[in-house]
């Protein structure tokens, strides 16, 4: 784990390869991932004995192919995210009973797919919900589960990310705890898991609290359980100023809780982590083109090919990414002179803008000087980004391409018009 992240703003290549290659031979706008940097967050957690990816943040099937292979496994939160990590190669239950399960559905509902899916495979359930508990006891008596609590306070880098308190629809209100025992219970289920996710951006004071309440949750549910999770919201930096995590502090806290759970269980207990940005933000970079120039006022405008269709991280929540100019001919803006710009992209809405604070207050960049066809590289763009793609204004996904090795690999085609309109259909009625 380097100690700070170095940010340039005229970056010319991805992970070896110029961008304006990348964009001659994939188009734009595209998403770029680095393996390597896949491989080294995946290196940075090497203490923890089960590394659970939250494919929510990036569920691309070449990137769980990927993270598989290095021995991670995987969380699902819909039927859709099973069926990606079983065509990704996960199997859907452990062969040995007992090994962590390579997959686990956490989730507030089961709709009724997800049900008849995990039944029908024998998938793990990580359960969000008292319902879920009655629901798996009626479909799956005799099974195994986790139980996700809320411990009554969560942390979150924004409101939207924030996934404990009362405000959160996340997991099972901690003072249920012993109605739900008794549910599972009912249901001839057996709680072999604890699992708490509070929010993204954990901080180290904060996560003392958390640790806390897991041991007395634990020791209320008692000596069935086996595997206890510490759930995601590692973060990673997306300014030099912000630095990583010390994942050494992080993971000996929650050791030191383990290990008095193991004592006073009398058996080990398995400590799951389950990252999701952590390991492929700062792999994923958004290639765009500079498409328009426009002055509005004081303002300068660079007018891009990707839009929060693209990355909704900025109307969403306001997220700073890191930018950088690259010249159409791939040589370096760095003697350009610097100027503050808006970034904008193509759609017919004002909250196209993807230097925005929260609230969605425009604020500008200091970029090299640009010129049209140059492009814009948006980065540490890998984790909840291309999954969060949306079709408004009738735009395609972007391609998604993996760089491993110095080698470039188209892993997701561009939507064609074809892909837009599928299941669409004219009434008959209508002639
Ligand atoms: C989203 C989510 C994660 C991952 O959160 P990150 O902040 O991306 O690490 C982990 N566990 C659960 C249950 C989640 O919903």
């Amino acid at each position: 784990m380097p100690s700070t992240p170095t940010f340039s703003s005229h970056r010319t290549d991805i992970a070896g390869v110029a961008v304006p290659e990348l964009a001659r031979r994939f188009g734009t706008p595209s998403y770029i991932y680095d393996a390597g940097k896949i491989a080294e967050r995946i290196n940075d957690l090497t203490q923890f004995e089960v590394v659970r990816f939250a494919q929510k943040a990036c569920s691309n099937i070449a990137i769980l192919d990927l993270i598989r292979r290095q021995g991670v496994l995987v969380d699902a939160v819909s039927a859709g995210e099973i069926r990606r990590a079983m065509a990704a190669g996960y199997s859907p239950h452990p062969e040995k009973h007992g090994d962590p399960h390579p997959i686990v559905y956490t989730a507030d509902i089961f709709d009724r797919e997800s049900l008849a899916l995990v039944v029908e495979q024998k998938i793990h359930c990580n359960c969000g919900s008292p319902d879920m508990i009655d629901q798996l006891g009626e479909a799956a008596p005799g099974s195994e589960i986790t139980l996700r609590i809320n411990p009554g306070f969560g942390h979150g880098h924004s409101q939207k990310t924030n996934t404990g308190g009362e405000q959160s629809k996340h997991g099972i209100w901690h003072e249920q705890l012993a109605d739900v025992l008794g549910r599972a219970d009912h249901g001839g289920l057996s709680v072999t898991g604890l699992h708490l996710h509070i929010g993204s951006g954990t901080d180290l004071e904060h996560l003392s609290q958390v640790c806390g309440a897991m041991e007395r949750l634990a020791r209320e549910v008692g000596r069935s359980l086996t595997t206890i999770s510490a759930g995601g919201g590692l973060p990673v930096p997306y300014r030099a100023e912000q630095g990583y995590v010390d994942i050494d502090v992080y993971y000996k806290l929650w050791d030191e809780s383990r290990k008095r759970l193991e004592e006073a269980f009398g058996h080990p207990l398995t400590l799951e982590l389950e990252p999701g940005r952590y390991l492929v933000a700062e792999s994923g970079c958004l290639v765009a083109e500079i498409r328009a120039i426009k002055q509005m006022g004081a303002n300068t405008f660079y007018v891009v090919d990707a839009g929060f269709n693209n990355l909704a991280r900025p109307i969403l929540y306001g997220a700073y990414h890191p930018m950088s100019i690259c010249a159409a001919d791939g040589s370096s803006a760095a003697q350009r002179p610097a100027n503050d710009v808006v970034i904008g992209g193509p759609l017919c809405e004002s909250g196209d803008i993807f230097t925005q604070e929260e609230g969605g207050f425009v604020s500008t960049r200091r970029l090299p000087a640009a010129n049209i066809g140059d492009f814009l590289v948006i980065e540490v763009a890998g984790a909840y980004g291309a999954v969060m793609s949306s079709n408004y204004n009738s735009k395609p996904f972007a391609a998604e391409v993996l760089i491993a090795d110095g080698k470039a690999e188209l892993i997701r085609a561009r939507q064609t018009f074809e892909d837009l309109i599928r299941g669409e259909r004219i009434p008959n009625s209508s002639a």
